[in-house]
């Protein structure tokens, strides 16, 4: 009888468990994309007009982004990097810049989502148009003390510090999609990356051939290009913002309007929304507890630390069809979750037209760097990059935006909120 009633207990629970919808989350990072670099695109693409998708978005509030001081931990650095931001993104902790998942000043190892998913039998992806040990999708997956300790070799490694590649395979990340083919052929123990990643059941893909051959029935590690992949767009003279020309009087020359064009480099190499829907169709397949996947939009703050306006709004063009890709996929997808933020604030601005200035401009009032667009719809923008005179742009401390779709109500950010408090946010909604 006993025995009847324990097995009537086991067939009951079997079915509760298996009638339990996956939950999933699509995390979406645009690096370095503040409402500068959101507004430039719009400007550029729509003038103006409505037609970002992220535009759409309803459920929307703006994330303080701040990090700590390395020296003293207890000092406040008000400007983060990829490394801070990811980390408290993935952990909910702040920590210093170069930091991925390790404490500020200490270096002890911080928990993250994506551990905390493994633990609880969710599957889990990083997606990145950089390289895919690159510090954004690392702090999801990794703990070193230095952001460049990629692969067995790099100084920045510490003496017995395992590299964030080693780590990321380690740690048995389901999907991995980026750059990095120079990441193969670090040694891990006796063997090379890509024979590790082979023996531990990787599909492994080097090129747009490879990656339409990945499935679903093996882990995937996909890396379409030597380091970061190339950006979509660049300007028609291939060159980024300058310093303006200053005529004998000294007076401002400004230099002639230009449309941004694709980059010719970026063909073959997958995109993000086909990486995010190889991503979705590989962590979907006989998955009954869920998912948690990462996709970061790199390239945004890339080109702005090149004063590479193209550069940065063909990479937001990019994330934002992908995150249309990702509320399409949660839309017939119950219990699925999607947020979209940054990491930090980038060095876009979009400045006077120079037809509104009643005061010649000389060297002196245009200090930084300055680049004349005209838009999809025939009008003039100024973009101007002012916290550098080299093309070396560095963050700004900026809130940044963060919209979500999916949520319960209880969950929804609203208003200002603080970027650590968004891991909570999806812990709460996957493990409770
Ligand atoms: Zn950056």
């Amino acid at each position: 009888m006993l025995k009847f009633i324990i097995s009537i207990i086991g067939i009951f629970s079997i079915n509760v468990f298996a009638q339990a919808a996956p939950k999933n989350v699509i995390l979406l990072i645009g690096d370095g994309m503040g409402e500068a670099e959101i507004a430039a695109t719009r400007n550029y693409e729509f003038d103006s007009g409505p037609g970002l998708f992220v535009d759409t978005i309803r459920e929307k509030a703006s994330a303080i982004v701040i990090s700590k001081r390395n020296d003293d931990a207890s000092l406040i650095a008000f400007v983060g990097d990829s490394a801070s931001g990811g980390t408290a993104l993935a952990t909910g902790i702040l920590t210093s810049v170069r930091r991925i998942s390790t404490t500020a000043q200490y270096g002890e190892p911080i928990k993250t989502i994506v551990e905390e998913a493994k633990e609880n039998g969710f599957k889990v992806g990083l997606v990145t148009t950089a390289v895919i040990t690159d510090a954004t999708p690392a702090s999801f997956a990794a703990h070193v003390n230095n952001r460049y300790c990629m692969k067995a070799g790099d100084l920045s490694c510490l003496p017995g510090e395992k590299p964030i590649i080693d780590q990321m395979l380690e740690l048995d990340v389901d999907v991995l999609l980026g750059g990095g083919h120079r990441l193969l052929s670090a040694i891990k123990d006796t063997i090379t990356i890509e024979e590790f990643a082979i023996s531990s059941d990787y599909e492994v893909a080097k090129d747009l051939k490879g990656f339409t051959r990945m499935g679903h029935s093996k882990n995937l590690l996909g890396v379409f290009s030597d380091y970061h992949l190339p950006r979509l767009w660049q300007a028609e003279d291939g060159k980024v913002a300058e310093k303006v020309i200053l005529s004998d009087d000294g007076n401002v020359i400004f230099p002639k309007a230009q449309q941004c064009i694709v980059n010719p480099s970026s063909k073959d190499i997958p995109t993000l929304e086909m990486m995010t829907k190889k991503a979705l169709n590989n962590l979907s397949t006989d998955n009954e507890k869920g998912f948690f996947l990462m996709v970061e939009g790199a390239s945004i703050d890339k080109a702005a630390h090149d004063s590479d306006i193209c550069g940065s709004m063909g990479a937001m063009l990019e994330f934002d069809r992908t995150v249309k890709l990702a509320i399409e996929y949660a839309k017939i997808h119950e219990n699925t979750v999607v947020i979209v933020t940054a990491d930090h604030g980038g060095s876009t601005q979009n400045i006077h037209h120079p037809y509104y200035e009643n005061y010649k401009r000389t060297g002196e009032n245009i200090p930084g760097l300055y680049e004349l667009l005209v838009t999809k719809g025939g009008n003039e923008m100024a973009i101007y990059y002012g916290t550098n005179n080299a093309s070396d742009q560095v963050h700004t401390g900026i809130n940044v935006p963060i919209y979500s779709f999916g949520l319960p109500d209880d969950l929804v950010f609203k208003g200002t909120i603080k970027q650590t408090e968004i891991k909570g946010t999806m812990a709460k909604f996957l493990f409770e």
